[in-house]
């Protein structure tokens, strides 16, 4: 997945480059700038010595010394006052200079730290917004996967207004839907087996053997053959679409070349925000790969959330599952 919102300490990711919040001196200091700086050990240190500091909303690349990480991508987020001094234009200007120097020496794999949202007092929600904004616009031109790393559930938080507005959605529509054959049959008092026999005699009785052969000849089209009908009917090209679902190069070409391809939900649902399908489509599209929506399921309830406000950023949509601990659209 090209963007990815991941819980965890950034010294421990293996990717090519770390992002750090340094200060201007880039001499080290405390929150991530402190714990990467001890995991890198004391030649990160030396390196930074002979860089000359760095100022506001620029970046700098050092080595990755004992971390997991190649490089360390030193970049200053700006000091929060009120919003009214620039903050914005800075800190989106950090993540487009540590981004530039990524990509000079040929990352493919990037952790950003959520930048200015500790100690300089950005407004997490705001960070994270800008975070989402310069990364995703990035990524439209540029093949890398881009991970943005919350250390703790605190420093996570999408709009109070969204978070709620959600949570009503969810508790309005969470229904235990599972009238399954073992409810049935506890329900009814009926062994399981007894019910599933007779479906499978009604089934049978359904079909005489050269029904079944006409019937297989007619198979519907595929989840690819509609992704691709999809694409062509909302005049979009193949990379607009897959970049917007937030889903790799590689993985499209595979759902291209292999008609029976059959994706997992979240990939299958990612699709359909894309193409910013109805909901009505969205099923359709989802029972191509065996799928569908239902209130019994968070995740469900979100999505439906997002396709019935005609929301279709998937970056927000990922944002919202990421706050309500579900998977992730993409790959
Ligand atoms: P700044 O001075 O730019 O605000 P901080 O280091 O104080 O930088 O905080 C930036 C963000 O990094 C905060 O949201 C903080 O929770 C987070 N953070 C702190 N330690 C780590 C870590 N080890 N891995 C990832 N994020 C971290």
């Amino acid at each position: 997945m090209p963007l990815e919102i991941v819980r965890n300490d950034i010294t421990k990711m293996t990717v090519d480059a770390i992002v750090n919040a340094a200060n201007e001196s880039l001499l080290g200091g405390g929150g991530v700038d402190g714990a990467i700086h001890h995991a890198a050990g004391a030649g990160l240190l030396a390196e930074c010595k002979t860089l000359g500091g760095c100022k506001t909303g620029k970046a700098k690349i050092t080595g990755g010394y004992n971390l997991p990480a190649k490089y360390v991508i030193h970049t200053v987020g700006p000091v929060y006052e009120d919003g009214k001094h620039g903050e914005k234009d800075l800190l989106e200007s950090c993540y487009r200079e540590s981004l530039a120097l990524a990509k000079k020496r040929n990352c493919e794999t990037v952790a950003f730290p959520l930048i200015s949202s500790g100690v300089y007092g950005y407004p997490k929600d705001q960070a994270l917004k800008v975070a989402i904004d310069v990364i995703s616009t990035f990524l439209l031109e540029n093949d890398m996967t881009v991970y943005i790393v919350i250390f703790d559930k605190a420093a996570y938080k999408i709009s109070e207004k969204l978070f709620s507005d959600i949570a009503e959605y969810i508790d309005d529509n969470y229904v235990d839907e599972h009238t399954d054959y073992r409810r049935e049959s506890t329900r009814m008092n009926v062994p399981m087996q007894a019910i599933m026999a007779d479906e499978i005699c009604e089934c049978k009785a359904l079909f005489t053997e050269d029904d079944l052969d006409s019937k297989l000849k007619q198979i519907d089209e595929s989840f690819s053959q509609m992704l691709l009908r999809k694409i062509d009917e909302k005049g979009m090209t193949d990379a607009e679409c897959y970049k917007k679902a937030n889903i790799d190069r590689k993985l499209f070409s595979k759902i291209r070349s292999d008609v029976h391809y059959k994706p997992s939900k979240p990939t299958a649902i990612a699709f359909a925000i894309s193409l910013e399908l109805s909901l009505d489509e969205t099923e359709d599209m989802l029972k191509k790969a065996g799928f569908a929506l239902s209130h019994s399921n968070k995740f469900d309830i979100i999505i439906e959330y997002f396709i019935s406000k005609g929301n279709y950023n998937i970056f927000e949509i990922n944002e919202a599952l990421f706050a309500f601990d579900q998977s992730l659209l993409g790959a």
